[in-house]
C-alpha cells in the first residue's frame, strides 16, 4: 500500500480540496471526513449517505485502517488492555487501553521498534523498523474505541517508540485527534513522552499545542544516566532542563518528569537529594514508577519500601510526587514486552 492510497493520512483541509477537485461540493468531504474519523467505520459501504458512485471512485483508490487488531490481552487485576496490531506490511506493535475514573487512556505506540536503546527497555531490543504514520496513530486510538465501545478520554504518546524521532507524523497525528472534525480529543488530555530529544523539545514548545510534555528522566545526574539512557551521551540533563523551563515558558504547562526506580541504580537518598535540587522551584511533576522487569534485561524494581521511602522525600522537600499505579502486570503491558514475545514465536497465552 502506497501512502496516497491511505485515505485515514488526508487532513480535513486536504480531503475537501481532493472531493471538490473530483467536482463533488464539499459537504461530501465533511461527511466522509465524519465517517472515517467520528464514527470510525471501516468499509466505505457503511457510509449510507454518501452517494454510492462517489462511494465506489473512493473505494478504488483508497484503503481505511491500516492497523488491524491481532490479539488483545485483558488483565484479571485491574482490566487493562494490550492490544497488539499489524500494519499492511507486517509490522508488530502494542496499544494499551487503561481504565481509570476519569475515563478510558489509551498509550500508542509511535514506531515500529525503537533505536534509543534505554537499557531497561524492551521496545528496543530488536532496534527500530520504520516509523509509524500519523493514520497509523489514529488507526491504534479508532480500534480500541471501536472494540472497547467507549469513548476514549485520553491518549498518552508512551507506547514502542521514541515520538520526537518521528516528530512530524506525531505532530500531524496530535492536530488530527485533537480536531473538531474528527475525535475531538482535548490537546489537554493527551501526554507526549520522550527520553529527552532537546531540538525537539524547543521545537514542540514553539507549536502553540497544549498537549502535556513528559521526559523520561530516571536519573538525578549524567553519569548515572549515560549507564541507562544512550540518549545522555547526546544531550546533558542541564540540557534538557533548559529546554523544559523553555517548553514551561512557552506553553504555561506543567512537565512530567518520568522517574523509574531501578534498584541500586538510582534509588538511593543521595539520588533523591540531587532530583530535588534538580527540579527545586520547577513547575513540575515527579511520576516514579516501579521497574517491570524484562527477561533479556539485567536491571530490577526497587522494592516497594524504597520507591514509598524516594517519594516521601520528594513529597518533604516540596517536590510533586506520586507514584504511578502500575496497570497490567499480568499481561506485560510494559513498553514492548509483549511484542518481543510475540516476535520470538512464544505463545501469547490466547
Ligand atoms: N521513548 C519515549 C516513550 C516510550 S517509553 C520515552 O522514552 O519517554 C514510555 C516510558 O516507559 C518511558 O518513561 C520509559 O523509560 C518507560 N519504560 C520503558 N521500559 C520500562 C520498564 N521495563 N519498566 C518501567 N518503565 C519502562
Amino acid at each position: 500500500m502506497d501512502q496516497y492510497m491511505d485515505i485515514l493520512s488526508f487532513t480535513f483541509e486536504e480531503l475537501e480540496k481532493y472531493i471538490t477537485d473530483a467536482g463533488y461540493p464539499a459537504f461530501r468531504a465533511r461527511q466522509i471526513y465524519a465517517w472515517l474519523h467520528k464514527k470510525l467505520v471501516s468499509q466505505w459501504d457503511e457510509m449510507t449517505n454518501v452517494p454510492k458512485k462517489l462511494r465506489k471512485i473512493m473505494s478504488e483508490n483508497y484503503t481505511i485502517l491500516p492497523l488491524c487488531i491481532k490479539e488483545k490481552l485483558t488483565s484479571e487485576i485491574d482490566g487493562t488492555s494490550k492490544y497488539l496490531m499489524a500494519s499492511y506490511d507486517g509490522g508488530i506493535i502494542e496499544s494499551v487501553a487503561m481504565k481509570y475514573s476519569y475515563g478510558l487512556s489509551v498509550c500508542i505506540s509511535s514506531q515500529i521498534g525503537c533505536r534509543m536503546g534505554c537499557r531497561f527497555c524492551a521496545s528496543t531490543l530488536l532496534g527500530l523498523e520504520r516509523n509509524l504514520t500519523a493514520s497509523e496513530m489514529l488507526s491504534q486510538v479508532y480500534n480500541i474505541q471501536r472494540n472497547a465501545g467507549e469513548r476514549v478520554d485520553n491518549i498518552v504518546i508512551m507506547g514502542i517508540g521514541e515520538p520526537f524521532d518521528n516528530y512530524d507524523e506525531v505532530l500531524k497525528f496530535i492536530r488530527m485527534i485533537s480536531d473538531s472534525n474528527g475525535l475531538n480529543i482535548s490537546q489537554r488530555n493527551i501526554t507526549v513522552s520522550t527520553c529527552g530529544l532537546v531540538d525537539r523539545i524547543y521545537d514542540f514548545a514553539n507549536e502553540e499545542l497544549a498537549v502535556t510534555l513528559a521526559i523520561s528522566l530516571h536519573a538525578p545526574d549524567d553519569s548515572i544516566r549515560k549507564t541507562i539512557m544512550p540518549v545522555a551521551n547526546r544531550y546533558s540533563i542541564d540540557e534538557i532542563m533548559e529546554a523544559c523551563r523553555y517548553f514551561i515558558m512557552k506553553t504555561g504547562r506543567r512537565v512530567t518528569f518520568e522517574y523509574t526506580l531501578i534498584d541500586g541504580v538510582n534509588d538511593s537518598t543521595e539520588c533523591a537529594a540531587k532530583l530535588v535540587s534538580l527540579l527545586r522551584g520547577m513547575l513540575c511533576h515527579v511520576n516514579l514508577i516501579a521497574l517491570n522487569s524484562v527477561k533479556e534485561r539485567e536491571c530490577r524494581s526497587s522494592a516497594i519500601q524504597n520507591i514509598k521511602c524516594f517519594e516521601k522525600y520528594l513529597q518533604k522537600n516540596r517536590i510533586n510526587a506520586t507514584i504511578r499505579r502500575g496497570m497490567g502486570r499480568d499481561i506485560d503491558a510494559a513498553c514492548g514486552q509483549l511484542r518481543k514475545r510475540y516476535m520470538n514465536g512464544a505463545d501469547t497465552g490466547i
